[in-house]
């Protein structure tokens, strides 16, 4: 099959390789090569991604720039330690570049409906937040967010620092890189992330290397329907593969680039093996809906709230982090 790959993330760079012998791929991205970045506080599982590297030949380890240890929660009245298993910083633009190295690829082609010739046999919206060949989606939740890359004489985290906001409609982020390199970032439904950033800046000592910034999509698989319209279909972000609990999108993007390898030929499996994959993330972002409405009620929430626990107990190394209630009700009641 002729197959047009339209947005090189995550997504659509781990399927231009997948595809790339059995079909004849073409792949577009509205950067321009010499300005093509991740946005991105690349911040990943290990043991979640490995096998997604080595389905494109690559060694994960390769690409790590800090293991981390602990997870240092800041809740305001105290903070507490997470221990991690596996959470790493990456170098997700070096990744991307290197799976993508096969297909046929137009850079700075900004794509939409009236300026993409669609003469292909089918056609991957793999656009993350803008899905330009899809429907709009109604009651789309989109979470805005600003990050800097701060190189720091004297760093002030030497892990992994996040400030969940109130209601859990954000949090702010410290991911180190190394070499006294950090993504310095926050998203908050309620923008009051600019604002806490520029303090933190402030107080903090820091020289900026860049600033970027894109919203997050939370809204999950589920509603992000339909997966496909006529020979174009999504993969990754563009349709709700992000957990809305923490606004990771790597390895979820990544699965559902894979699901469409395998499902290439039935298009309604592929979309039952979304749903059925990321049914927990309806129920997660059904609960933070709640908090971010000010609706939250415990005995409500009680069953999203163990739900979510058990899905991420049975994961933890997939996530890379320690989970454990007592955790997860601190910053509830923060
Ligand atoms: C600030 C921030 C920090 C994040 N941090 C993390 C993190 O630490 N860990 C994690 O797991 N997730 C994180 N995420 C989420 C994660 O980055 C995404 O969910 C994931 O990258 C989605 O992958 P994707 O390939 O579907 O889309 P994307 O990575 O968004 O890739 C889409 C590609 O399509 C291109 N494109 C867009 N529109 C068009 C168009 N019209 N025409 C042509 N090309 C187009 C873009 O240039 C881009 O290259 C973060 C997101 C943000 C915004």
């Amino acid at each position: 099959m002729r197959i047009a790959i339209v947005g090189l993330g995550v997504a659509g760079s781990y399927l231009a390789y997948q595809l790339r012998d059995q079909h004849k791929v073409v792949a577009f991205d509205k950067l321009p090569a010499s300005k093509f970045d991740a946005v991105c506080a690349w911040g990943t599982s290990k043991d979640g991604i490995a096998k997604f590297a080595k389905d494109c030949g690559l060694n994960f380890d390769d690409y790590i720039m800090h293991n981390g240890e602990r997870m240092l929660v800041d809740i305001g009245k105290e903070t507490f330690d997470i221990p991690l298993k596996g959470l790493v910083c990456f170098d997700k633009l070096k990744f991307i570049q290197d799976s993508a190295d096969k297909p046929e690829t137009h850079f700075g082609s900004w794509v939409n409906r009236s300026n993409f010739k669609n003469d292909f046999d089918m056609v991957v919206d793999a656009t993350g937040l803008s899905r330009p060949l899809l429907p709009r989606i109604h009651g789309d939740k989109l979470i805005p967010c600003v990050q800097y890359k701060v190189k720091y004489k004297d760093p002030p985290f030497d892990d992994f620092y996040i400030k969940p906001f109130d209601d859990l409609s954000g949090y702010f982020w410290y991911f180190p890189l190394g070499n006294g390199y950090a993504h310095v970032g926050a998203g908050d439904y309620n923008k009051r992330h600019n604002e806490f950033l520029y303090r933190f800046l402030k107080e903090h000592d820091g020289q900026v290397i860049s600033k970027t910034g894109r919203p997050i999509r939370i809204t999950p698989p589920a509603m992000c329907e339909p997966f496909f319209e006529g020979n174009v279909i999504g993969v990754g972000e563009s349709i709700g593969t992000v957990y809305p609990l923490l606004g990771e999108g790597i390895i979820p993007s990544l699965q559902c680039a894979s699901f469409f390898k395998d499902y290439i030929e039935n298009m309604n499996a592929y979309r039952a093996q979304v749903l059925q994959h990321f049914k927990i993330y309806e129920t997660v972002y059904k609960f933070i809906k709640t908090k971010i409405d000010g609706k939250f009620d415990m005995k409500t929430q009680f069953f999203g709230l163990m739900s979510m626990f058990f899905h991420m107990r049975f994961n933890e190394k997939r996530y890379g982090l320690q989970i454990r209630l007592s955790d997860m009700l601190k910053v509830l009641r923060a």
